[in-house]
């Protein structure tokens, strides 16, 4: 491919590419497709023709990074997209060796500002063997017991299952580890969540400094908790949930739930995973959704998806699962 065409591409208006994307901008911010949002938290910059959401990002994406990241693609079928979306025409140079050889060449680091302590190259998978040990005796700290505990109220089986563990920074952030494994139980991604976010104000920096999310690189954090539907046995239901935290609630509450961030982050084979479910188990599919406008529109979008989709509504001032876990809990006379 070469530099010309590379960058027309960079240069397509990052605001319309997000579009393209299925996102709304309006006033250059958009809900962020990469965490559970509710808020508008994805920027966009037109000087800089970048976008960056500043609870999950360390670092803006430019045009071709966005649609990397947000359909799943690697850098040379991104651009392909992109061209194809935009009728440009892109000559494309075969390495003979391997396509490493192509992404050593990408120009972008000129172009975007590189976070020192976390070197980012999108093309890198995610190397389970690195974090997959943390995993093996999971550590809760006492800020990370508060939360999971004293907060939420978990069942403690339930963090033991999902192998929760919790560690501190440099910067001396504790942060909650969330691992994401596929059905035979393989890390394939890893989710970090800022326990000290609620503290930080922004004021301080620590908004900035801290985001809420973090997710080292390559990890593939689509579907929480597969490797629950192993232990599906039949007709029994499958709650799915928006994020982690509900999906806890809901395992604590003794039913088996996976959750789900987005609908069009499911890639086609997660979609079959679960369509697979009701064809081979009668699986039903059961879902709370959120009080709020994204959280219907995850359900329509899933209910496309898996027709047999059951809508449950939460009670009023709940507005999501685990709010309402909490509740009857406190009924219950627990809390
Ligand atoms: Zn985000």
């Amino acid at each position: 491919m070469d530099k010309l065409a590379l960058q027309k591409l960079r240069d397509l208006p990052i605001e319309v590419v997000a579009e393209r994307l299925g996102l709304r901008v309006s006033r250059h911010k958009s809900l962020c497709p990469f965490h559970e949002d509710h808020h508008a938290s994805l920027s966009f910059s037109l000087r800089r023709n970048t976008c960056r959401c500043f609870a999950c990002m360390n670092e803006s994406l430019g045009t071709i990074d966005l649609v990397m990241r947000r359909l799943g693609k690697d850098f040379r079928d991104a651009c392909r997209w992109l061209a194809n979306e935009n009728n440009i025409l892109i000559e494309e140079h075969r390495p003979l060796e391997s396509p490493r050889t192509a992404v050593t060449q990408k120009p972008s680091d000129t172009q975007r500002p590189l976070d020192p302590q976390k070197p980012s190259d999108p093309q890198r998978p995610f190397d389970a063997s690195r974090y997959a040990r943390f995993f093996e005796r999971p550590w809760l700290s006492e800020s990370a017991c508060e939360f999971l505990y004293g907060e939420r109220r978990l069942d403690v089986r339930v963090v033991r299952w999902c192998r929760l563990t919790s560690w501190q920074d440099r910067q001396g952030v504790n942060w909650l580890q969330i691992p994401y494994f596929d059905q035979e139980g393989h890390l394939i991604g890893i989710q970090n969540r800022n326990l000290d976010y609620r503290k930080a104000s922004p004021s301080e920096g620590g908004r900035e400094g801290t985001p809420r999310f973090r997710f080292p690189q390559g990890a593939r954090c689509s579907i929480y908790n597969l490797p629950v539907i192993r232990m599906l046995k039949e007709g029994e239901p499958l709650y799915i949930t928006e994020g982690c935290s509900d999906c806890w609630a809901m395992l604590s509450s003794g039913h088996k739930a996976i959750a789900i961030p987005s609908a069009t982050l499911l890639k086609p084979s997660d979609v079959e995973t679960l369509s697979g479910l009701s064809a081979r188990l009668k699986t039903t599919f059961h879902m709370f959704p959120d009080r709020d406008l994204p959280g219907e529109r995850l359900f329509l979008q899933l209910q496309q998806l898996l027709p047999n989709l059951e809508h449950h509504q939460l009670p009023p001032g709940c507005k999501d699962y685990s709010e309402y876990y909490l509740s009857m809990g406190k009924e219950a006379g627990h809390g």
